[in-house]
């Protein structure tokens, strides 16, 4: 299915869409963080919100570390991994009060991994009355708010759980 147009959508068309490589290798090399929607950064991992995503607020962790099989992630990898998706949850609920999420790493494009030679992990906000998680997946939304304004709103609650620990 087709995406829609959508304006939030014309800043990744714009730029990373011509991109080629890795966006999971490049877009933290590119230390700009901002215009490439990187969220928080760890030791091994970061975080991004989903240019594309299937709700608002849709976000991914990844190891800066180049690695498309799962079951290669180092043990500090997946720790830290994990541990930022429940940060992820946790900053989800604060900014947007969802009322669940879908979370899930995608292994291979036939189970619909866009970029499958890099794993990440996707913290999927859920709220009453958006679609099912399968036709979100597969499907075309349009999404009220900007990514700029998301990741905006999203930074501000990260930083201010940063200052509480
Ligand atoms: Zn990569």
């Amino acid at each position: 299915m087709d995406q829609l147009f959508a304006p939030w959508r014309m800043a990744y068309i714009d730029g990373a869409d011509k991109q080629e490589g890795c966006i999971f290798c490049d877009f933290p090399k590119a230390n700009e963080d901002r215009k490439r929607l990187i969220l928080a950064r760890g030791e091994l991992v970061f975080v991004i919100l989903n240019a594309f995503p299937y709700n608002p607020g849709h976000l991914m962790v990844a190891p800066f570390r180049h690695e498309g099989d799962y079951e290669n992630l180092k043990d500090e990898e997946c720790l830290e991994m994990h541990r930022f998706g429940q940060r992820c949850v946790a900053v989800l609920k604060e900014a947007m009060n969802p009322q669940g999420f879908n979370m899930g790493i995608n292994i291979g494009k036939t189970a619909g991994a866009g970029f499958a030679g890099h794993v990440h992990l996707h913290i999927v906000p859920r709220w009453n009355g958006d679609t099912n998680f399968m036709p979100v997946i597969a499907g075309t939304k349009v999404l009220p708010a900007s990514l700029q304004e998301t990741w905006e709103s999203l930074k501000k609650v990260w930083e201010a759980h940063d200052r509480r620990r």
